[in-house]
């Protein structure tokens, strides 16, 4: 179902698991992983402690496709189905079972716009967690992710992070920026190599630590019908109280009903899937 590759140091340590293309169509971490398995089979990068599980392509029919899933979102079913109905839970079926044999898990992801920043989720901020966050190359994180899908019954919230928190893993995601951009497989490479230095896992220098700015997340916007972005939103922009923000073909229209930013905006969107989330500046505590 997906290809892994295992690499095995002579001493003990964390067991890291790289995941890439969950979603078919996000090979940043493809490229990523696919370089560094490489460099660790030339020997020009030395694993010197622990193991490292590398799956470049979680979700290998719909990266056939280039497309985000084939049935339904891999990053809502990640969890154990007695049953599976479809492709992406038959795979959830199998992933889970990685993470169940993992400590760290990274997963690699990337957003729909050419300008997106790269940023990471930290949906559950623990020490170990924020411990992570702090090496990976990216100037946002998102926080609150949990919160939000609590809050509403119509898409649950079975993504890798959450099954790994389940699990008592330590374990973030990164959005390395947009699909298509170079840039995005240098972030996906460093965060990974950075992960790995920061443990003493591989023979790099330990990078330093970072601490990014915390954007939480308030809300987000199913796409309701056919309809279009008011303009062409990058990733982060701030949005004051008031701003136009979609329309839909039958009248509907989403405004900011705060200052704050909108976050992954897809523009592609399918009718019934999430079309753009809403985000403040988390205050800094006094
Ligand atoms: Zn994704």
């Amino acid at each position: 179902m997906f290809k892994k590759y295992v690499f095995q140091s002579q001493n003990p340590g964390y067991r890291f698991l790289f995941l890439g293309a969950v979603h078919g169509n996000e090979t940043a971490g493809t490229l990523a992983q696919q370089q560094i398995i490489k460099m660790l089979n030339e020997h020009k990068l030395r694993l010197i402690k622990g193991s490292v599980t590398f799956i470049p392509v979680v979700n290998e029919a719909a990266h056939k496709k280039d497309c985000r899933f084939v049935d339904v979102n891999l990053n809502r079913v990640v969890c154990k189905h007695a049953f599976p109905q479809n492709n992406e839970e038959r795979i959830a079926n199998l992933l889970t079972q990685e993470i169940d044999n993992c400590d760290i898990m990274i997963d690699l992801h990337s957003t729909h716009c050419p300008k997106d920043e790269a940023f990471a989720f930290i949906d559950y901020p623990s020490p170990d967690n924020q411990k992570v966050l702090s090496v990976i190359p990216v100037r946002y994180a998102l926080a609150g992710w949990p919160a939000i899908y609590a809050k509403r019954a119509d898409i649950s919230n079975f993504c890798t992070e959450s099954y790994a928190h389940s699990q008592g893993k330590i374990g973030l995601t990164v959005e390395c920026g947009y699909h298509k951009s170079p840039q995005s497989v240098k972030i996906a490479q460093n965060s990974i190599l950075n992960v790995l230095a920061s443990f003493g896992c591989i023979d790099m220098p330990k990078p330093l630590a970072q601490s990014p700015e915390i954007i939480t997340l308030d809300s987000y916007v199913i796409k309701p019908n056919e309809g279009n972005l008011s303009r062409s939103f990058s990733h982060l922009d701030y949005l004051p109280h008031g701003t136009t923000i979609a329309q839909t073909a039958n009248g509907q229209t989403f405004k900011s009903s705060f200052d704050g930013y909108i976050i992954m905006p897809n523009p592609e969107a399918n009718v019934g899937s999430e079309w753009f989330y809403l985000g403040r500046k988390q205050k800094p505590s006094l």
